[in-house]
């Protein structure tokens, strides 16, 4: 038998770590980012993001998300080449959404810098640049970061300053409300992934060295994802590519280096969940390291054996294409066990969107947050939806499902 896994660490109260503070070297300046070897105050961060934009405003651009409850940006860094298409495929990294998991904030920063500066030079990053629309978001939860202040990551929290833990706080497409009102900080993302269709994400996390592909809310046995084995193999070439670099990493939590979330452990609420059942997004989890605040002089040698892995995840892709046996066609119908014959059109739809077959019971309506909008009666075949916002629906009947967008 294998061993027992080791706990989750989303699963427990944070035990405070043995930082040593002295370990945590702090970037004032631009400047003193150049060896990647320190943290980003806050006003460095920000800064280092509209420098990227003030040089490579050809190629980038920079979104905000939303801000936190305490006011702080959540930034976005949108990069699209000279020679992209208007129809290239969105994909998105988002960082350290518990606030004290620090490794993957500094990565994506250094990810941002090494594309926008290889760009024109390093024929693999043009290519990419030109081929996918990439989103970084280095740092979603701002205030856990810099709990005691804009110039130190030491003391930072998981929490956001409400002490809401924001991965338990998206709406769970299986059924459970999540237990405090919803956070700005996602709030702002839900807006986000819905203004947006992004084919292929993740999330970033420390605390352990382990790609944790969905479903975090069952376990593999009980419910698999629809798209099990094109996550496993997208896992394992990670995983191989950082082993590359470093024997040693992504072994704390199995030998494999990737797991199912909930084979390792289950949560509810969870933004991964969320993403992949709503925005039908291929999004997954991943912990990047096994200290959560690392000592700053270490970061270097997480980039060396993570960064070819990063930019690999991000071409992964382009091999999501609609006639792909791995395509991804509706993560919700196919978890749910059915082939969705609830068609609609047109869509995108405008006042009202019709059911090409009326349904012999009702269908209700949902919009991309999970809540309830709408019912429509049996047999009926028309809906009217000239009173809802804009964005993703999603509308049931029994286990089918199908979904629209309102523009
Ligand atoms: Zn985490």
């Amino acid at each position: 038998m294998s061993q027992p896994l080791k706990p989750r660490p989303d699963a427990f109260p944070p035990v405070p770590e043995n930082n040593d503070v002295k370990a945590i070297q702090m970037a004032t300046t631009i400047a003193e980012m150049a060896d990647w070897d320190r943290y980003p105050t806050y006003s460095t961060y920000v800064a280092m993001m509209n420098r990227w934009v003030e040089q490579y405003p050809s190629i980038c651009r920079l979104d905000t998300i939303g801000t936190s409850v305490n006011g702080r940006l959540i930034l976005c860094m949108v990069i699209k080449g000279e020679s992209a298409m208007d129809n290239n495929p969105e994909f998105f990294y988002s960082s350290t959404m518990h606030g004290d998991e620090v490794t993957g904030y500094v990565m994506m920063l250094h990810l941002i810098d090494t594309l926008l500066s290889g760009y024109g030079s390093n024929q693999q990053y043009t290519d990419l640049i030109d081929s996918v629309d990439i989103y970084i978001n280095p740092l979603s939860n701002p205030d856990g970061t810099y709990f005691r202040g804009d110039n130190t990551v030491s003391g930072s929290i998981r929490y956001n300053a409400n002490f809401v833990d924001l991965n338990r706080n998206y709406p769970d497409p299986f059924g459970t409300a999540p237990l405090d009102p919803e956070q700005p900080e996602n709030t702002a993302m839900i807006a986000y992934f819905t203004n947006h269709h992004f084919l292929l994400s993740a999330n970033l996390h420390g605390g352990s060295e382990v790609m944790n592909y969905p479903w975090d809310s069952f376990t593999s046995s009980q419910r698999p994802h629809p798209n099990r084995e094109w996550w496993m193999e997208v896992c394992k070439r990670f995983v191989d590519t950082c082993r590359m670099y470093s024997r040693s990493c992504f072994r704390d939590v199995n030998s494999e280096g990737y797991i199912a979330g909930g084979d390792w452990y289950v949560i509810s609420n969870g933004r991964q969940d969320y993403v992949n059942y709503y925005h039908n997004c291929l999004e997954m989890t991943m912990e990047v390291s096994s200290v959560k605040t690392l000592s700053s002089d270490k970061l270097p040698s997480y980039w060396r054996f993570l960064q070819n892995s990063f930019v690999n995840y991000i071409k992964e892709i382009l091999s999501i294409t609609p006639d792909d046996p791995v395509a991804i066609h509706d993560v919700y119908a196919q978890t749910m066990g059915n082939d969705c014959n609830l068609a609609l059109y047109p869509n995108p739809a405008g006042d009202r969107v019709f059911l090409r077959e009326s349904m012999p019971m009702e269908s209700v309506l949902y919009n991309a947050y999970g809540a309830e909008v709408l019912r429509l009666p049996a047999h009926q075949k028309v809906l009217d939806i000239s009173s809802l916002p804009t964005g993703l629906y999603i509308l049931r009947c029994g286990i089918n499902s199908t979904k629209f967008i309102k523009r």
